[in-house]
């Protein structure tokens, strides 16, 4: 089955007692035992519930995966996969790697001595530089947020498999519609499914996909023990957010590429960030690994125009953190999104202050240009 129909029709196709064509929202906390020893498949819903099951087996299959883990929030899917590692490995992680996850390494693992290595991992020989005995994994994004720098998936895979060590992709910003780690060789992909999976700005989720059964099964066990769920309403929210994910990403890559041009035109832009471009130092490789751009743009205001006044001034974009949306979405990752981030690391790697992420909805493009020029117009 080809993407646009597995999104609609993978996992578990509606419902074979009845006949309805959705999985029901199986809202329940426990399961009746037949007899002593006889249950039906399931116990207790933190360790199976078959509406989540529904969805883990979908995304499982739309990431040519093993095996598929729904959590409660992306943060609780990163955590539960840090959680493989134990006291004294280090993971290299890239060098503008989401706020959150860097604040949970950072904040968190390092009191249980689980620490990290940021590496520019565009950069091969910086990545093959920085492993040692210690080293367990290297963690990347691909497109980063928000500098949207691109690693080649295949090449650290690669470098991953020398050294018989874990790939982890945070798949977040492509969705398996536009890029399919596993199928390049990584070993596990994760989703803040708050974002483009869901794609209605309605739910906050995570979800995990390993590639072989042993992973399968520390994930199973480390999700039934920590317990960081995913609730049966919201999964069904998430496999409903998901049956449109080909037809929204085909309008964000659409409408992306029309404002990155249209950004890349203004005078008082200095710079466009969107892998799209030919002039991207990641195009080539982009190209190559993933089937679309998407619909995430960063670019800088010149000094001299009032990026706050510029934030300020929208009307139909929404102000706000998140992405991924039906809606427009606008941020300053400096002090939201990447607050987390020390200021001088932020410096070092380009999250500087006017610097603006914008999520591209899937309204109309005109609408959209329409609002950024008034926008531009009051940061004069
Ligand atoms: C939002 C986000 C996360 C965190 O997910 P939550 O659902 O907010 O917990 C992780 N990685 C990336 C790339 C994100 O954009």
């Amino acid at each position: 089955m080809k993407i646009e129909s597995l999104v609609i029709h993978g996992g578990i196709d509606g419902d074979e007692r009845t006949g309805a064509v959705n999985v029901p929202i199986f809202q329940t906390s426990t399961y009746k035992q037949s007899a002593f020893g006889v249950n039906s498949g399931y116990e207790y819903s933190r360790t199976g519930n078959p509406t989540r099951e529904a969805l883990e087996k979908l995304i499982s299959e739309l990431e040519h995966g093993y095996a598929g883990f729904a959590f409660a929030s992306g943060m609780a899917a990163i955590t539960a996969v840090i959680t493989l590692f134990k006291a004294g490995d280090k993971i290299i992680i890239s060098n503008n790697i989401y706020g959150g996850t860097f604040r949970v390494l950072d904040k968190i693992f390092k009191n249980f001595n689980i620490g990290y290595i940021i590496a520019d991992t565009t950069n091969l020989a910086e990545v093959k530089k920085s492993i040692d005995k210690t080293v367990k994994a290297i963690y990347i994004e691909t497109p980063t947020n928000p500098l949207m720098d691109i690693t080649d998936i295949k090449a650290i895979a690669d470098i991953a498999n020398d050294n018989d060590i874990l790939t982890i992709v945070d798949n977040t910003f492509m969705t398996p519609y536009l890029q399919t780690p596993i199928t390049l060789g990584a070993d596990i992909v994760i989703h803040s499914a708050t974002k483009y999976l869901g794609g209605h700005s309605d739910v906050v989720s995570g979800l995990v996909v390993v590639n072989t059964e042993n992973l399968a099964e520390k994930i199973r066990f480390i999700q039934n023990s920590t317990g960081g769920v995913l609730a049966p309403f919201d999964s069904f929210l998430l496999i409903r957010g998901i049956k449109t994910l080909a037809v929204r990403m085909d309008r964000h890559n659409a409408n992306g590429e029309t404002i990155a041009k249209y950004l890349n035109d203004r005078e008082e832009v200095s710079k466009v960030y969107y892998p799209g471009f030919h002039d991207h130092p990641g195009y080539e490789v982009q190209t190559r690994q993933a089937n679309g751009y998407g619909g995430i743009i960063s670019f800088v205001i010149k000094n001299g125009y009032d990026y706050k006044k510029f934030l300020s001034s929208f009307k139909l974009i929404t102000f706000g953190e998140s992405l991924g949306g039906v809606e427009s979405l606008i941020c300053h990752p400096a002090s939201m999104t990447h607050a987390a981030i020390p200021a001088e690391i932020r410096q070092k790697v380009g999250i500087v202050d006017n610097l603006i992420r914008l999520s591209v909805g899937i309204e109309n493009s005109d609408d959209l240009i329409e609002d950024l020029v008034a926008a531009f117009k009051a940061s004069k």
